[in-house]
């Protein structure tokens, strides 16, 4: 179903396709919408509440023998709006029913395992909503630009990921993956603004400069990501997010349509309804 405001479905939209160039993104734009905020926030609690409702269906999916899940994967450099998604988005659903892991500097733990160990750990559940604040793609992403690994290492990555995925889709795990794109000068002004304002303060980190001095580095390092992992199966999804209203418009939308797929229906009971009421009514 296209909802009302898109006048192309917003994994369509969204989608990335073989020849897409990263360096043509408008990020102010809002693909396959054309309203504006006021409406694209009005849709967006529409969506809040249809995704309530099918993820409490999933859940209960999940504790009735069902084996399905969601995992949202959220890529985007600093100020991207990665944390605003989570709370957003996500916080429009019972909290018991989302799993969020956020993925920092490799611990020293982490670091004895190979890349995807801590990844695994981290999967949802079954009847889960899992959300990644970061992922594996930061092995291809940071781990490329800063040389943390032989770049034949780093080749070999992108293949793994994508058998990786298909793997989860296997298992019954639906992957979303999106990547919020801001341009230079929104970043800017993101930083400066957590800069410029003590309850941003903790927001910020100095080496958030660092990584925008690579900028150049880090588009060129997205660019690849998606050539080599956006699959006909398991897509990327560039959302604009210079206009904060449109990316948690269209992540509402993409984790809303992931759910209308499945199909959800409440389980039935593995008892007598009948002879439960019944027993119920004898202890009045
Ligand atoms: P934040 O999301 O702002 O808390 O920052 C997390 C930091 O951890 C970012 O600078 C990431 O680039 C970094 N990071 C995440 N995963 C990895 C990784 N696998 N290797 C190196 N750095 C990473
Ligand atoms: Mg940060």
């Amino acid at each position: 179903m296209v909802a009302d405001g898109w006048s192309t479905k917003a994994a369509e939209a969204l989608a990335v396709h073989p020849g897409f160039r990263l360096a043509d993104l408008d990020t102010r734009g809002t693909p396959g919408f054309g309203d504006g905020k006021k409406t694209g926030a009005a849709i967006t609690r529409a969506i809040g509440e249809r995704m309530s409702d099918l993820q409490e269906r999933l859940f209960a999916e999940g504790r009735t023998g069902g084996t399905r899940s969601i995992l949202l994967v959220l890529q985007g450099l600093d100020t991207a709006g990665k944390g605003g998604i989570v709370r957003h988005v996500m916080g429009m659903v019972d909290p018991q029913g989302v799993a969020l892991h956020s993925f920092g500097v490799p611990t020293a733990e982490e670091r004895r395992h190979d890349y995807l160990w801590r990844i695994r750990r981290a999967l949802p559940p079954a009847g889960k909503i899992g959300v990644f604040d970061r992922s594996q793609y930061e092995d291809v992403l940071v781990a490329r630009v800063n040389e943390l690994a032989p770049r034949d290492v780093i080749d070999r990555r992108y293949d793994e990921i994508v058998d990786f995925e298909a793997e989860l889709a296997k298992a019954g795990t639906r992957v979303i993956k999106v990547a919020l794109m801001i341009s230079r000068g929104e970043q800017y002004r993101r930083l400066h603004e957590r800069l410029e304002r003590s309850d941003k303060h903790w927001k910020f980190n100095p080496g958030d400069v660092d990584t925008r001095a690579r900028w150049d580095d880090y588009q060129e390092a997205y660019q690849v990501m998606f050539d080599r992992t956006s699959t006909p199966d398991c897509p990327w999804h560039v959302v604009p997010a210079d206009r904060k209203w449109f990316a948690r418009l269209a992540v509402s939308q993409l984790v809303l349509d992931a759910l209308e797929d499945l199909d959800l229906h409440w389980p039935s009971a593995d008892y007598d309804v009948a002879e439960q009421l019944a027993r119920l009514e004898a202890t009045r």
